[in-house]
């Protein structure tokens, strides 16, 4: 199995304290949930990261995979500019992963790169990533965003991820990176929906049950209507494990900020011919 494990995060700059500025104590759960996930990673040794980020170049037809030897980013949009990091990418897999999706059929690769540095989608993960593992950060990084193709396809190139990895023999963690519902209080940003609550006692429903096939066949337009943010990318983490059996620890939900953010770690048992959630070639 090259996807040696995987974990779900929220993104809120936030949580991150040179932006959070002490505000970051509302979310302590998330925190303390978001070291544990991410130290399980340092734990599992991985030569590459893939990140799934929703805050990356966003094509309602194609899922960009940045290009090049890396890139940097920073919290100066959030105030704290102060706060850096910097990646290097794994070429090979990504030329590997561009190849397979070809082959394949699916939309996606490193065209239509409009912003190089890294997003707060990324930032955040790679934020704890950097305290559990150290700098320099002793593995290289794959960067993908999500597009407006279906969840199916999303699915599908999660499957080539582990295809591609399994092809480099390369050891591979994936960050599924993604808040829930942005509906859940009313006095939050973005106030209330009912589908909000609903949505995300769902999502960690069938997280926590590691049940993909469910997550796979959530209605889109509820989703959409929901506010999610995180649906496509835990469902790319979620295709690199198909036919295989996972564990999956349930670490932490919080939604006090009006914003879902739900925290989990999967771990790989083996293969498993059940979980087969869609046809290779149809
Ligand atoms: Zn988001």
């Amino acid at each position: 199995m090259a996807i040696i494990g995987a974990i779900m995060v929220p993104h809120p700059p936030l949580i991150i304290p040179a932006v959070g500025r002490g505000g970051e104590a509302q979310i302590e759960e998330t925190t303390h949930a978001y070291k544990k996930a991410t130290e399980s990673i340092a734990a599992w040794k991985p030569d590459t990261v893939v990140i799934i980020t929703p805050h990356s170049v966003m094509y309602k037809d194609y899922i960009h995979i940045s290009p090049g030897d890396g890139a940097k980013g920073d919290f100066s949009r959030f105030g704290a500019p102060n706060a850096r990091y910097e990646v290097t990418y794994d070429k090979a897999l990504v030329a590997e992963i561009e190849k397979l999706a070809s082959a394949n059929d699916i939309a996606a690769g490193t065209l239509g790169e409009r912003q190089p540095a890294l997003d707060h989608g990324f930032l955040v993960p790679l934020h704890f990533l950097a305290n559990a593992m150290g700098s320099p950060l002793p593995c290289n990084f794959v960067r993908i965003g999500i597009s407006g193709l279906s969840f199916e396809t999303h699915y599908r190139l999660g499957m080539l991820i582990s295809d591609a990895a399994e092809k480099l023999s390369r050891k591979v963690c994936i960050v599924a990176s993604g808040d829930l519902s942005h509906y859940v209080q009313a006095d939050g940003p973005y106030g209330f929906r009912p589908e909000g609550p609903e949505y995300d006692s769902k999502i960690m429903d069938i997280i926590g049950r590691a049940a993909f096939d469910e997550l796979l066949a959530m209605p889109e337009d509820f989703c959409e209507t929901a506010g999610e943010c995180g649906q496509r990318s835990f469902l790319i983490m979620a295709g690199s494990f198909d036919g295989i059996k996972v564990e999956a620890e349930m670490l932490s939900y919080q939604g006090i900020t009006g914003v879902g953010y739900g925290v989990a770690i999967f771990t790989p048992i083996e293969p498993d011919n059940s979980r087969h959630f869609i046809n290779k070639q149809e």
